[in-house]
């Protein structure tokens, strides 16, 4: 699924996001950029221990929820990779909504930072963060497509969405989006 939002395009596709050929890829990391399950896990073993070794050196610290630190892309087709880190849900009275907007928001500056002009999402959070799809769905969609419209980059965003669920959800939203 297509939409164009200005010059910009968001597209939806049901599928994997390592590997996807875009300028650079989002993970759902943790804030100690500490490596784990879900895509995370299959970022960092199809992009190589140069990821880890990066994270690590670059960001000892590792990295708030609701922000992103950008590496090389390793083995993976994709240039960059951005870590984001999404909050854990916890009922939605802890900001969670914010702090998945200020996640995504990042991601795009990084993207444009980096003069890239394709990025994909997965869905952030909505794994073992616990974060509801439907909800995702409109948060992350609403930051991107107010992003695109007012700063007019990156030219294509695309969210990788790992099953069928995910990708009706967040194509229900969208549907409700462009009318
Ligand atoms: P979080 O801890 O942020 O919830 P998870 O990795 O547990 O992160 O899940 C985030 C989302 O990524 C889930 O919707 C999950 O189905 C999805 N996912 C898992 N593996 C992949 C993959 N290879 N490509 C795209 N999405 C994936």
């Amino acid at each position: 699924m297509l939409v164009q939002f200005g010059a910009c395009r968001l597209e939806l596709v049901q599928g994997d996001i390592t590997r996807q050929s875009v300028d650079a890829i989002v993970n759902a990391a943790n804030s100690k950029l500490a490596g784990g399950g879900g895509v995370d896990g299959a970022i960092h073993r199809a992009a190589g221990s140069t990821l880890m070794d990066e994270t690590r050196q670059q960001y000892p610290d590792g990295c708030p929820t609701g922000s992103a630190v950008a590496t090389s892309g390793g083995l993976l087709k994709a240039k960059f990779v951005f870590h984001a880190v999404g909050p854990i849900w916890r009922g939605g009275v802890f900001g969670e909504i914010d702090l998945l907007k200020s996640a995504y928001r990042r991601c795009l500056e990084l993207a444009v930072e980096h003069s890239c002009r394709s990025v994909a999402f997965p869905a952030i959070s909505t794994g073992v963060y616990g974060y509801p799809i439907d909800l995702a769905a409109e948060t992350s969609l609403a930051v991107t497509r107010e992003f695109l419209l007012t700063q007019k980059k990156p030219d294509l965003v695309r969210f990788v969405l790992f099953d069928g669920g995910a990708f009706g959800a967040y194509a229900r939203v969208l549907d409700a989006m462009a009318d």
